[in-house]
């Protein structure tokens, strides 16, 4: 999976890059799920780290547990001996710029709330291109990442890596770690999710897709309209998925989502937009 080199660019919001925390440090987290076995792995309150989403794989392969979070998931990174820089090397001058945006509006940014001149937004009734529900909003905010794979024997994986929310609480963990809400891989589907954290653990909205392909017999794309069509109250988000069969689908509840696709045969797609 390509999610180490996406962590790796500034330009999203994970890794370097990352969102900032109320106090202007960084606090990542990410998961990874292999769905032949439902095996998985999460890590939150990384400060060190390079890549999470590594740490998250190693927590699946050489822990015992699930998921690690804080000064254990730290030492855990140090006993497998992955890369760890200081918290600043993660910490981007375009990221201390929105911070300051954030506190000044007193609010929490995230990347789905983005309205854009000539584009409803969510039907929020905005008032301007650059607000929601009255305050300012930044229309280069970095977007959390993330990967859903279908290999030629139908095997699916999915993983999801993140800052989290810019100006959000030091402590505060969302969706990407965890299993079921920003992650979920099984037999049927591969799913990684984006957007407010909040709505998605409320909607557990990676698994739900697995679950009705599971129980109500959807495909791909009927599963994922009808979870974020039913499982999204009151927040925006927007997830990527993966079927055994190789199909690809993505959905969302606002104004878009950044989103590529590639295949084996050369195929590749970015698209932004519905
Ligand atoms: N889902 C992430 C979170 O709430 C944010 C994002 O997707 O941009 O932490």
């Amino acid at each position: 999976m390509k999610v180490r080199e996406l962590e790796t660019d500034p330009l999203f919001n994970s890794g370097r890059g990352s969102a900032l925390t109320e106090k202007g440090t960084v606090e990542m987290e990410a998961s990874i799920m292999d769905g032949t076995k439902r095996r998985c792995g999460a890590v939150s309150g990384l400060t060190t780290v390079k890549n999470p989403v590594s740490l998250a794989r190693l927590v699946m392969d050489k822990s015992p547990h699930s998921y690690l979070a804080f000064e254990g998931a730290e030492k855990f990174a140090r006993q497998q001996g992955v890369e760890v820089v200081d918290n600043e090397y993660f910490i981007t001058p375009d990221n201390v710029g929105m911070l300051k945006l954030a506190k000044e509006a007193n609010t929490i940014l995230f990347d789905y709330r983005i309205p854009t001149s000539g584009f409803e937004t969510c039907g929020q009734g905005v008032e301007s291109p650059m607000k929601m529900n009255g305050l300012p909003m930044s229309i280069y905010a970095p977007e959390t990442v993330g990967c859903a794979v279908v290999d030629r024997e139908g095997r699916c994986a999915a993983a999801t890596s993140t800052g989290g929310l810019m100006n959000k609480m030091i402590g505060r963990i969302g969706d990407s770690p965890l299993i079921g809400a920003g992650t979920y891989a099984s037999d049927i589907c591969g799913v990684s999710c984006t957007g407010e954290g909040e709505a998605i653990i409320r909607g557990t909205l990676a698994r739900e897709v697995s679950a009705v392909m599971e129980y109500k017999g959807l495909g791909l794309q009927e599963a994922v309209d009808f979870v974020i069509k039913h499982r999204l109250d009151e927040g925006y988000a927007g997830l990527i998925a993966v079927s055994n069969k190789g199909e690809v689908a993505y959905g969302f509840n606002c104004n878009g989502m950044f989103r590529g696709c590639a295949s084996e045969d050369g195929f590749m797609e970015v698209g932004i937009w519905e």
